[in-house]
């Protein structure tokens, strides 16, 4: 159709800020699971980090990824979620 191009935005969990989707991490979340979605396949809710450290620990301060995605997630889960997430940064 247009030839505007629509950038898909997502608001970080951790600033709370709208970015384009290209460029956070989704993570993708569901009863008792969260893993990185590198492909944006994974079903279930995503949750949204800019890659950006300080956007990680907040997140992780203020529970972004259990809000976003709506679940409780397991500590231990959580805790290898952000180990690898901060690889990524
Ligand atoms: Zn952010």
């Amino acid at each position: 159709m247009g030839k505007a191009k629509e950038v898909p935005m997502r608001r970080c969990c951790g600033c709370m800020q709208s970015k384009p989707k290209a460029e956070l991490i989704r993570i993708c979340g569901g009863e008792g699971f969260a893993f990185i979605d590198m492909e944006d396949k994974g079903s279930g809710r995503g949750a949204y980090l800019c890659r950006d450290k300080k956007c990680v620990e907040s997140a992780r301060k203020k529970r972004g990824i259990q809000r976003s995605i709506r679940k409780e997630i397991r500590q231990d889960i959580l805790d290898k979620l952000f180990a690898e997430v901060e690889e990524m940064l």
